[in-house]
């Protein structure tokens, strides 16, 4: 017997488990199903490879769907200040929250620690079903719904099916959804090291000609890198020793925090921009990377992730309560209007500064270092591209409007 269900998330990353706690209170029957089991438990001082800087618009959702004290309980880093700089020249640009009236810029904070904290939200909710470990191996459509078939042979009905999965998405593929896009030849070292001095609960970035290479600060004093560059330039980083790559990282980062006492495990994560042509089809909504994958040198993909999940469960929302059918095309489209827009805008942005900086043409080299010295005194622009980045604009989901320091 088919189990059934209204909505059926495929993918409980940190977008799909969002969407579920978001659509909790909704009356919906909801299944996530994930294909790794979650990790729920870990050594207490470790911190993971895997990091994200966590906008302020994306801290109001957690905040709003009650995830973030359990978020702050397993760790959570403030940042402050952001300072980025040029590796070809003397230009450079300082963020600073004090600037904004803000208390902080963001968090760095570990993608198990945000998927982990919306699950334990999860488990206490009769509504919501978890799934793991499963994967969604097809899908047809018939006149109610869908049909779902997972690879243990189960299988499952639903009058929504969300794609939540990721780039790779299988949901997309099946729905002959195109996507556009180029890989950027680029891969992104990532670790976790120590540094000799502190990092200043700031974000730091510098760009080289082969990519931007970010230290991120971490609650215990180490930073988390993500250091974009060629794969060939990647894979002989990954086979370095420790103190070889102390050294190749300490020169690389100007020596900005010092000489790199130790260097944690590595890995390396190919880059690449991806757009879905289409975000919603027939009973279907794609949300987070399955729609769209941007250049990680701004830290920005999970935000518009987090931030299309908080819009499409408000329009789902806003249908269950008018009486209509939250599948319907209608409500889908709404949802896709709503965040094509700023997830086109944000990847655009991020491309070209991927393109002015990895361009080593001298003329553009002084052209941009001219124009970041602009930039950091123009305090008015510098303020609007970081309230930009910080996910504060029109027209967000009202998860994502605040009030931010209320809970
Ligand atoms: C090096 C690097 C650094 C980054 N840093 C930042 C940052 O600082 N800030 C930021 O905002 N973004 C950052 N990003 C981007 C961010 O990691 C992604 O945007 C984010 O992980 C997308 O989340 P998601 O839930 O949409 O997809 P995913 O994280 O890919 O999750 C998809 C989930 O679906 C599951 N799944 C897949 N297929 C199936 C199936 N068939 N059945 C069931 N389950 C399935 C997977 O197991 C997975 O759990 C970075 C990316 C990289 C590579």
């Amino acid at each position: 017997m088919a189990q059934r269900f209204d909505i059926v998330i495929a993918g409980g990353g940190m977008v799909g488990a969002t969407l579920a706690c978001a659509l909790r209170d909704s009356g919906l029957r909801i299944a996530v199903v994930e294909a790794r089991r979650p990790a729920r438990d870990w050594p207490q001082d470790s911190v993971d490879l895997r990091v994200s800087a966590i906008s302020v618009a994306s801290e109001r959702i957690f905040r709003a769907l009650g995830a973030w004290p359990a978020m702050a309980a397993r760790g959570i880093s403030p940042f402050l200040e952001m300072q980025v700089w040029d590796a070809g020249g003397s230009g450079s640009i300082h963020f600073d929250s004090a600037d904004l009236g803000q208390p902080r810029l963001g968090h760095i904070i570990e993608n198990r620690v945000i998927q982990a904290a919306l699950l334990d939200q999860l488990d206490t909710c009769e509504a919501v079903e978890l799934i793991s470990p499963a994967v969604l191996a097809s899908w047809q459509r018939h006149e109610e719904g869908l049909r779902l078939q997972l690879e243990d042979g189960s299988e499952l009905r639903t009058r929504l099916l969300v794609g939540a999965d990721g780039g790779a998405s299988r949901v997309r593929t099946l729905a002959g959804i195109a996507t556009r896009g180029w890989s950027y030849e680029q891969r992104a070292v990532v670790a976790v090291v120590e540094t000799r001095l502190s990092h200043e609960q700031t974000a730091w970035q510098r760009f080289l000609p082969t990519g931007p290479l970010a230290f991120l600060p971490l609650r215990d004093g180490r930073s988390s890198i993500v250091w974009s560059t060629t794969p060939q330039r990647a894979e002989a980083l990954l086979a370095m020793d420790e103190a070889a790559f102390c050294k190749t990282l300490g020169e690389a980062f100007d020596l900005r925090l010092g000489r790199i006492l130790a260097a944690g495990p590595r890995a390396a994560f190919p880059l690449r921009l991806q757009h879905a042509l289409r975000y919603v089809d027939h009973r279907l909504a794609l949300v987070g990377d399955a729609a769209h994958m941007i250049h990680p040198l701004a830290g920005q993909g999970v935000n518009l992730g987090l931030l299309d999940a908080a819009a499409l469960a408000q329009v789902i929302g806003e249908a269950v309560a008018a009486g209509r059918d939250f599948a319907a095309p209608t409500t889908l489209r709404r949802y896709e209007r709503w965040r094509k827009g700023d997830n086109l805008l944000t990847m655009g942005v991020m491309d070209g500064f991927k393109r002015l900086f990895g361009n080593d043409w001298p003329p553009l080299r002084l052209a941009r270092n001219l124009g970041l010295r602009l930039a950091d005194r123009a305090v008015p622009v510098k303020n609007r591209l970081m309230r930009h980045a910080m996910g504060l604009r029109e027209d967000l989901p009202a998860l994502a409007r605040g009030p931010l320091f209320g809970c």
